[in-house]
């Protein structure tokens, strides 16, 4: 391939370019969204092993993965549970094992004693001390044979490509590099001073350190190499997130005034007042709501913050236009919890409101759906069965979903396709309102969520009794026992939070239901009511109504309670195994009690041993009542995957960023997105370079 310097755009060209590409091999690195030799060369490795110095063997420790270089003192096939062969390896400072699993005769007449080996594996304990499972092996002469001048990178991987070819590859697409050949993107003015470092020497460094590199820095990826590329890509991730936002203003929406009346109306009926948040927060969310344009915006507030009445006053804006309003909820229960809360609030108003859950009967659910589709309905509540096939809206302005906090940006964006596509206003596109109580640290919001408004109700109703919180060991559990009895015989109510780490909610519903036995046989007298994820939606209603209305004293429950449940004379929660649940979840599930004007408990009935970081975490929860105060904790002891709860979906997947570790990147990044310097050819380059063959924003 040509290396003319005048073709110096790496991103132009592609791997097939490369001595030793074909198609068929394209179409193997395209598995790994590797097309250009800059996607290639963005390919950062996982991790490096350090094959540029021989270690003594007395140097090892184990996980260690290392070159080491001796004489075989013997080489024996033993016949244990497995058959082995084992080598003995000895240099001036010790000896070592190296165990062999497969191995031919002519592999076991190789080792023969006195022969120079040089062996590279990870050292790992065995029976006898350290041992090298399976190490690469090569024969060498008396005097040093060389060693790598450069560390080793081992590369993420798909089939049909070794690490070898690999290497081979980046070997190839670095000297090109070392020629200048890719395009350096960031003005250097714009990189706070430790970071101007240029981009093709980031990553020549980075695809080959130099012997000698401390392997820790690198692995702790605070090696200003790695954070030069790393501002760059979380900055990319956020262009992108502020041009998913410049787009969604280029559609219209209704634009729904203040209906004075019908709020003042509405308002007049509460019990209560707002508070000065939830206020702020509506006017907020009103002011959006006047544009022509899709509201996008998030609304975070604690546990008990009060929510739900902030959607209902949106939802007003709707309804006072004449058009239709949905709100969707994540469970069944908290779907009908709504739905009774709304009746009872706009009803009166004579708002009509209808349900859709997907447990509804045939016969229900046809006359819900023609409510819906005629308009008949101004109001709808549902769980995710409203954004099934057959929903018909009509006049749909204003979606509002509670409870989301499993909210990655694929989510958000299926979302805004589903209001587009369920408005029934021609091209408008409904306006759309997320509500969570999982409170999202500052800088991550920033980030990850650059392409929403953000309200907070930082204030709880008047009134709120603190919960107290212990955290107990299970041995104590006759203790804990004795508690739940006197809470009882005082006239209050209580829950008993089973947890399960097993999804199977069968399995959850059973240890719930054995749990529940002991209690009833324990608390002589008291009156135990069961609720898990197997019961009907009818069933559980009927359960969690009974205890709503004091039948039931002692409400045992899996997680589903987590979300919504309000009964004020419930001031004691036992969550047993909460070592099993985040952070955010456990204060959820808290939020539970302390809705009264009763001092309120909660008791952490924890599992032992329990590890380290389970006991921080069980602290910070004890510590701190503030939602947000958890949330940086859970964000410092879990990392943001959990936070943002895209873990498990993949959905911030960055090659070389990490959110928790260069959060305090975040701010110098929306400072350069924002900078003039950086032209619209730019920023399309930089969110190509990091995210065009990265499936999640080619839709967008
Ligand atoms: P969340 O924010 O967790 O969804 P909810 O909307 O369920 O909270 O509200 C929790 C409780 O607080 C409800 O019983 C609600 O009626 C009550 N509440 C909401 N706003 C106020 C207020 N301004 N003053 C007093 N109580 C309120
Ligand atoms: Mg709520």
């Amino acid at each position: 391939m040509s290396s003319d310097r005048a073709i110096n755009n790496l991103a132009d060209q592609p791997v097939t370019n490369l001595k030793g590409v074909g198609d068929k091999f394209a179409q193997v690195l395209a598995k790994l969204h590797i097309h250009s030799l800059q996607d290639l060369l963005f390919h950062l490795p996982l991790r490096y092993q350090d094959r540029t110095r021989v270690v003594p063997v007395a140097g090892l420790t184990a996980g260690m993965d290392a070159v080491i270089e001796g004489e075989v003192t013997a080489a024996d096939v033993v016949f244990g549970r497995r058959r082995s062969l084992v080598v003995k390896l000895q240099d001036m400072s010790g000896s070592i094992t190296l165990r062999f699993f497969h191995f031919s005769a002519a592999q076991k007449n190789r080792f023969a004693r006195g022969v120079r080996l040089r062996c590279f594996g990870e050292a790992r304990r065995g029976a006898a001390g350290l041992e090298l499972y399976h190490p690469e092996t090569e024969i060498v002469g008396s005097e040093n044979a060389t060693t790598e001048e450069t560390l080793t990178p081992v590369y993420p991987l798909t089939e049909g490509v070794s690490q070898g070819r690999m290497r081979g590859l980046m070997q190839q697409a670095v000297e090109l590099l070392r020629s200048g050949a890719v395009t350096e993107l960031l003005p250097a003015n714009l990189l706070p001073k430790p970071l101007r470092y240029p981009l093709s020497d980031a990553l020549v460094y980075l695809h080959s350190p130099p012997a000698g590199t401390q392997l820790e820095k690198l692995a702790a990826g605070t090696h200003p190499a790695q954070q030069r590329l790393a501002l760059e890509e979380l900055l990319a991730h956020h262009l992108s997130l502020l041009e998913l936002r410049r787009n969604s203003a280029r559609v219209a929406a209704p634009p729904l005034p203040k209906n004075k009346s019908l709020e003042r109306d509405f308002l007049s009926r509460l019990p209560f007042s707002l508070t000065g948040a939830q206020q702020r927060v509506c006017e907020e969310i009103a002011e959006d709501l006047a544009q022509d344009l899709p509201m996008m915006r998030l609304l975070q507030g604690d546990v008990g913050a009060g929510k739900t009445l902030v959607a209902a006053m949106a939802a007003l804006k709707g309804i006072g236009a004449g058009a239709q309003v949905v709100v969707m909820a994540p469970t069944e229960i908290l779907a009908e919890q709504h739905r009774i809360n709304f009746c009872n609030w706009l009803e009166p108003l004579g708002v009509q409101v209808a349900q859709l859950t997907g447990s509804l009967k045939a016969a229900e659910r046809r006359e819900q759906l023609g409510k819906i589709a005629s308009g008949e309905a101004q109001l709808v509540v549902g769980t995710h069965a409203l954004f099934q096939e057959g929903v018909v809206f009509h006049n749909l302005v204003l979606v509002i979903i509670d409870e989301q906090h499993r909210f990655g940006v694929r989510q958000r964006l299926e979302l805004r396709e589903k209001g587009a596509a369920s408005g029934a206003t021609g091209r408008l596109q409904p306006h759309q309102l997320i509500m969570t109580a999982t409170p999202i640290p500052r800088t991550l919001a920033m980030s990850a969520f650059a392409d929403l408004d953000c309200s907070i109700i930082d204030e709880l109703p008047p009134g709120r009794q603190p919960i107290n919180t212990v955290a107990i060991s299970n041995d104590r559990r006759d203790q804990v026992m004795e508690r739940v009895h006197s809470a009882i015989a005082e006239g209050r109510q209580a829950y008993w939070v089973c947890t399960l780490i097993e999804e199977s909610e069968s399995l959850q519903a059973q240890a719930a239901e054995s749990t529940a036995e002991e209690l009833v046989e324990m608390l002589d007298g008291a009156r135990v009511a069961l609720v898990h994820g197997r019961l009907k939606p009818e069933q559980k209603e009927q359960v969690m109504g009974a205890f709503k209305a004091g039948e039931v004293d002692l409400l045992v429950a899996t997680t589903v309670i987590e979300v919504g449940v309000d009964v004020p004379n419930a001031s004691l929660m036992i969550i047993e195994n909460p070592e099993r649940l985040g952070l955010a979840q456990l204060h959820q599930l808290r939020g539970r009690v302390g809705r009264g004007s009763i001092a309120s408990h909660c008791v952490l009935l924890y599992g032992t041993p329990l590890s380290q970081n389970g006991r921080a975490r069980l602290q910070a929860l004890r510590q701190h009542s503030d939602g947000f105060a958890i949330a940086e904790e859970d964000l410092r002891l879990r990392g943001p995957g959990e936070i943002l709860g895209t873990r498990q979906t993949g959905e911030i997947q960055h090659r070389i960023a990490d959110l928790q570790r260069d959060a305090e990147l975040l701010p110098q990044v929306q400072k350069i997105a924002i900078s003039p310097h950086l032209t619209e050819g730019i920023r399309q380059q930089l969110i190509k370079r990091w995210l065009q063959n990265k499936p999640r924003f080619a839709e967008a």
